[in-house]
């Protein structure tokens, strides 16, 4: 009996929320898996792609959508809760987020007790990441890179990242 099949994608956002690396596919990091049998130069996965991610997966895949974006599950919405008073903040971060996509601060505040919290370090459920630049690996057979993985995508960003999930 065939099983359904979900695709599971990984995101790795730069941490700072406006960061785009100058070169990624020119990158000595990106020459490196390329060298090292894990990517072809277009992206597909080679044969040693298990060295990125464990038990592999199926692309490489540049993300620049040309502005702020939101990189999350694309399947249903989010959830966020009030870190200090618990109460629902999912139409107010919603908002905060087109005003951040738009220029702005971006800068959570509950209507209820006042507490803020700056968008990047935000909890959602599931997670997301805000950022103007991604990598995605597509198709992956586990949900964590590997320790040698990790630096490779972080020379290929220049920065440090953060993993979020999709399915799709
Ligand atoms: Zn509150």
């Amino acid at each position: 009996m065939p099983r359904p099949h979900h695709r599971l994608n990984l995101y790795a956002v730069p941490a700072d929320p406006d960061h785009v690396p100058p070169d990624p596919k020119g990158s000595l990091a990106w020459e490196e898996m390329v060298h090292q049998g894990i990517i072809c130069d277009s992206g597909v996965a080679g044969p040693q792609a298990h060295l990125l991610v464990p038990g592999g997966f199926g692309r490489l895949r540049i993300d620049a959508p040309g502005g702020r974006t939101v990189f999350a599950n694309r399947i249903g919405g989010f959830s966020v809760s009030c870190v200090s008073c618990g109460v629902g903040l999912a139409r107010q971060l919603s908002d905060t987020i087109t005003r951040w996509r738009g220029g702005g601060a971006g800068r959570l505040e509950c209507p209820k007790c006042g507490a803020a919290t700056e968008l990047p370090n935000v909890e959602t459920r599931p997670e997301i990441a805000l950022g103007s630049f991604a990598l995605e690996v597509r198709d992956v057979q586990s949900l964590d890179l590997t320790e040698a993985g990790t630096e490779m995508v972080r020379g290929i960003l220049c920065a440090d990242f953060r993993l979020v999930l999709s399915r799709g």
